[in-house]
């Protein structure tokens, strides 16, 4: 078995490109350049230096010492959260808009749920000098004001998607119509592993750089360079993409993907989709998507914009489909509960999409001498208030 993409562009029976006819060019001109750029010795050490000067990479593997004593095994955080804005997803962004820039594009577009994306992708467009526009659910920009406001700063123009629920899949559909319509100077810079081949995959190997540090730094401190386990959450699956890369086809290494379960499985307000999910396509992409018995997308719920999405990206409908990892979902209130935790523990508040990947510490066993890994996607600041209301501070 074979965890990466192949040549169709499909990860076992999931993936492939379901788009507009319209799409065809743009989606073609990436297919066929996405990895020769990205190969090129000019590309990477613009990249490379980037990651390094701007964002601030390498992000610290820290041993986790207080954590480690409580759940008796040898537990490291991979702290993405130090990464400039936040969180991981400034990896993609910037390595899109070096693609973009070879590409002869002069315009971004995004979509964005909470604003992370969106923060990320105004964020490099910023640096560049190219005009950014991004497409939010009007329900969204009025839930996340902070981040549509950063975006702003950054010269971004926020534009308000305004039909369905008003949310993410709506400023999506916003995107796709506004690329379809400037294809030539436009690129789309999607924020996960998610929508139709190459994306997926590109996305992927532009978040790699964290399981690639993540082998060096393993081996400065344990003298091997792979763990027992590898805990990441997953909205999309892109932090969990980059987390896994190196190690997909190393069987030494087990693999937890953890899921938003929001009020529960069974509460018809959840994110679950390995649980809850069955065959179908969305944004582009064959993958697991919650959906009604006639096919129509169900509306998520978690207390987490991150994991408030329906599907999962192809990538990780075939590691839950083959049983090459295991997924776990976990709630809102033991999510919050290890938002507190962590932070009075380690001294780390995380955004509470991390917090739901630590909470499985409390239902699966661990032996003293196992090495355990998790991806610290992204810092608590974005969900101060969340976290003031929820615990009444
Ligand atoms: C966006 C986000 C996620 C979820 O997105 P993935 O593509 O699944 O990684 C997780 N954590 C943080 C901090 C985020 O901002």
């Amino acid at each position: 078995m074979n965890y990466n993409v192949d040549e169709r562009g499909y990860y076992g029976d999931f993936g492939g490109a379901f788009i507009p006819e319209m799409l065809y060019p743009n989606i073609s001109e990436l297919k066929k350049n996405y990895i020769k750029i990205s190969n090129e010795p000019g590309f990477k050490k613009e990249f490379d230096s980037l990651l390094k000067e701007y964002v601030g990479r390498p992000t610290p593997l820290y041993y986790a010492k207080r954590l480690s004593n409580r759940y008796n095994c040898r537990i490291y955080l991979k702290r993405e959260d130090l990464c400039h804005t936040g969180a991981h997803k400034v990896n993609n962004t910037i390595g899109q808009i070096l693609l973009a820039k070879r590409l002869g594009k002069s315009r971004i577009i995004a979509e964005t749920g909470a604003g992370q994306h969106g923060v990320a992708t105004a964020t490099v467009c910023a640096l560049m000098g190219i005009k950014c526009v991004v497409y939010m659910g009007q329900l969204d920009i009025k839930r996340q004001a902070p981040n549509v406001a950063r975006m702003k700063m950054l010269g971004a123009e926020v534009r308000s998607a305004e039909s369905g629920s008003k949310t993410l899949k709506d400023a999506t559909n916003e995107a796709i119509r506004d690329w379809i319509n400037n294809p030539e100077d436009t690129h789309y810079i999607i924020g996960s592993v998610v929508g139709p081949h190459p994306y997926p995959d590109m996305v992927a190997r532009f978040q790699s750089i964290i399981s690639d540090e993540t082998k060096w730094q393993l081996n400065k401190y344990e003298k091997r360079d792979y763990p027992d386990f590898l805990i990441a959450c997953v909205g999309g699956g892109s932090n969990a993409a980059g987390l896994y890369y190196h190690y997909l086809n190393d069987e030494r290494v087990k693999i937890i993907a953890v899921e938003a379960a929001g009020k529960g499985i069974d509460s018809g307000e959840s994110a679950a989709t390995s649980a809850l999910g069955k065959e179908g396509i969305i944004h582009g992409s064959k993958t697991l998507l919650m959906q009604t018995s006639d096919g129509q997308i169900t509306e998520p719920y978690s207390i987490s914009a991150g994991l408030d999405y329906p599907g999962v990206g192809p990538m990780h409908a075939h590691l839950f489909r083959s049983g090459r990892a295991e997924f776990i979902s976990i709630s809102d209130q033991e999510a919050m509960d290890w938002g507190l935790t962590l932070s009075q523990l380690e001294g780390i508040i995380p955004a509470i999409e991390t917090a739901h990947a630590f909470a499985i510490l409390d239902l699966k066993k661990f032996k003293p001498s196992d090495v355990i890994v998790f991806n610290c996607s992204g810092r608590g600041d974005k969900d101060l208030s969340t976290y003031i209301d929820y615990f009444k501070l």
